[in-house]
């Protein structure tokens, strides 16, 4: 006999999970999130640069180009209705050599057909007009991309589920489900105090963890938990005035946004992240990576002093591809993809997850028929 039953249980109290359940209470269902960290908000959704995309990249038809866009929106309205921080301060994307002003042609017409607003080509004088202490042959202006405070985002989340009655329990993992023969799961979550719950409806959005989360679902088949990659960035501050109000970013690199520059909310200029693959989630930052840092920005930033750098945080992407494959899109794994009616598993949820978070929940949501 279960200890707690819900309609629906959510894995994972990240800024996805958070939105799955915000999602889901907002229908009237009982919703508990379950966090095996002491803390909400401390996984890949601590670790990123809280920039809101504004959706000009994915490829058409995406779930990326779909959801960023619309999370982009949501997202901007949600945090003014629930009085969290943000700065809407626009991005230039520079081309620094010819190839780049070729590639900004395409990333043009991707934004275009992804319904990207207000995205605007520039000359050189034009972004310099802007950002006098840039260098770019071209740049294009995308100004719905901003920078928001993440952690007050996941917070609001949480105060949204609990005010409709659902619970966001920490320091519970989920150690385990079972499909009930008359519908809906079993779950099994550990911690101090374990405790037995039923729902009807089960979302498992883990982040780095998604894999190893699917496998101890019991009938989920293993042939179709996707590998997990881990794709760490790191970043580096500038000690000194901001050179930018708006965010710097190159042309994508392969399999990544790339580093770019942005202000963050209280003032200071932070460069990253890179990408580098590692076997196992690792926080680390070498300060031998500050060269490449140096040789980088100084295509966009030629006056970025020598030592200006210093070394700040790292994130790790949980990605779906390795080094050299094609960057793949979101997973939203509903009951076509593993045969489990009422449960939907989240795999490969990197950027633009933030940005697509509240999307997410919406998509998830549907994908339930609630
Ligand atoms: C370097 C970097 C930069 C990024 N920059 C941006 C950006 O600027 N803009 C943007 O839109 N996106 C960005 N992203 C992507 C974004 O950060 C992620 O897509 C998003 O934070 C993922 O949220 P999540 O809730 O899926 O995962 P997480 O935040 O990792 O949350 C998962 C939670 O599940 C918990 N958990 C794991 N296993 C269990 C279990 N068994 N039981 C219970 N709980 C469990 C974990 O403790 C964690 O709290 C970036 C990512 C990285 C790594």
């Amino acid at each position: 006999m279960a200890d707690f039953d819900f309609d629906a249980v959510v894995v994972g109290a990240g800024a996805v999970g958070l939105a799955c359940g915000y999602a889901l209470s907002r229908r009237g269902l009982s919703v508990a999130v379950l966090e095996a960290g002491p803390l909400i908000g401390e996984g890949v959704s601590a670790r990123n640069s809280e920039v809101i995309h504004g959706g000009l990249y994915y490829p058409t038809g995406s779930l990326k180009a779909k959801l960023c866009v619309q999370g982009r929106r949501a997202l901007y309205a949600f945090c003014d209705a629930h009085k969290v921080a943000y700065d809407r301060c626009g991005k230039l994307v520079v081309a620094t050599d010819e190839a780049g002003v070729e590639r900004l042609e395409a990333i043009y017409a991707q934004a275009r057909t992804n319904d990207v607003e207000g995205v605007a080509r520039l000359t050189r004088a034009e972004a310099q007009a802007m950002e006098p202490e840039l260098f770019c042959l071209a740049a294009l202006h995308s100004p719905q991309s901003g920078v928001f405070d993440s952690h007050g985002y996941m917070l609001a989340l949480q105060g949204e589920i609990e005010a409709a009655g659902g619970a966001v329990v920490l320091s519970t993992p989920f150690e385990g489900a079972g499909p009930l023969e008359a519908g809906g799961f079993s779950v099994r979550a550990g911690g101090a105090e374990p405790v037995g719950l039923t729902c009807r409806l089960l979302v498992t959005a883990p982040g780095l963890s998604a894999q190893a989360v699917a496998a101890t679902i019991e009938g989920f088949p293993k042939a179709s938990i996707p590998a997990a990659h881990f794709g760490k960035g790191v970043y580096f501050r500038l000690s000194g005035r901001a050179p930018f109000s708006r965010l710097i970013y190159p042309p994508p690199i392969p399999g990544a946004l790339g580093t770019h520059y942005r202000r963050d909310l209280g003032g200071q200029a932070v460069f990253g992240p890179d990408l580098q693959y590692v076997d196992a989630p690792d926080y680390s930052v070498d300060p031998a990576r500050a060269a490449e840092f140096y040789r980088y920005i100084r295509k966009f930033w030629p006056d970025l002093p020598d030592g200006a750098l210093q070394p700040d945080y790292a994130g790790v992407r949980p990605k779906l591809h390795g080094p050299g494959e094609p960057q793949p899109d979101f997973r939203i794994d509903g009951p076509q993809a593993h045969g489990l009616d009422g449960l939907v598993a989240l795999f490969g949820i990197e950027s633009p997850g933030l940005t697509s978070s509240l999307a997410i929940g919406e998509e998830v949501a549907g994908r339930l028929g609630v």
